[in-house]
């Protein structure tokens, strides 16, 4: 069985106070006795608070990024370390922003990865294709790389770490979203590239999110389909009325 996984991505949204308003909606609305993974992944500075907040819930927390090295002469960065001392465990890597504006590449997201792992934290690895790749009909051979690039020098035991968030970038915070069978279709192809390289188990183990524009109106169809095991929602995920709807959606 694979987990049901519905993760949002506050990005540079919620200070202190938003940060406690929504973090206490979610506790009300959310269903005490869903099968679904709830995560949220607010900014850096509250991380501490919110991992406090939620100690008593089902609701998990999550970094939006953390640095490759141990520690050191990184001025404004945050490490592995520091994140588990205060009770973070999991966090999102490869997020097409992170790609685009940051120019995180393929190398350096698999560094991110391999030191997150080190620390026992679960990683959620972003990644899909920009509107030209699949434009000229490349897409499938983008996602390819970014996961051999990024991911596949892991070991196998490590999946047990890892949830897959297949993210067209075409897709994110534009209101257009993938069809539901433009979705299944890239899951599928990315379930059976991971089973060539890592196996049976692996694949069929793995949790892959959908993430982009993702809203209560789409999330039942898209989440109905076979390989979708849940959603990395950004927008949707700043307001509690919404993403409480995307997670009771699976
Ligand atoms: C994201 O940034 O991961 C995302 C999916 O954003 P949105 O839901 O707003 O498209």
């Amino acid at each position: 069985m694979r987990k049901k996984i519905v993760a949002g991505n506050w990005k540079m949204h919620k200070n202190a106070e938003q940060t406690e308003d929504l973090l206490n909606e979610l506790i009300a609305k959310i269903p005490t006795d869903t099968d679904t993974n709830v995560i949220v992944a607010p900014t850096f500075v509250n991380l501490a608070s919110a991992v406090d907040h939620l100690e008593f819930t089902n609701i998990k927390v999550a970094a939006q990024n953390v640095h490759q090295a141990e520690g050191g002469a990184f001025t404004g960065e945050i490490s592995a370390d520091m994140l588990k001392s205060v009770g973070v465990d999991i966090v999102i890597l490869g997020h097409s922003e992170r790609r685009a504006i940051f120019h995180e590449t393929d190398a350096l997201i698999a560094n991110k990865v391999n030191t997150a792992l080190e620390h026992d934290m679960t990683v959620i690895f972003c990644f899909g294709e920009e509107l030209k790749d699949r434009q000229s009909a490349n897409h499938f051979n983008v996602v390819e790389n970014q996961l051999k690039d990024g991911l596949f020098q892991i070991e196998a035991k490590d999946w047990e770490q890892v949830v897959l968030a297949y993210e067209p970038v075409w897709a994110i915070g534009t209101g257009e979203t993938a069809s539901p069978e433009q979705a299944q279709e890239m899951h599928e192809f990315i379930r059976e590239t991971v089973r060539k390289t890592y196996g049976n188990e692996v694949a069929d183990t793995v949790s892959i999110l959908y993430g982009g524009s993702v809203k209560p109106e789409n999330a039942k169809e898209i989440f109905s389909k076979p390989d979708v095991d849940g959603g990395l929602i950004g927008g949707a995920a700043l307001k509690a009325d919404d993403f409480v709807a995307i997670v009771t959606a699976i």
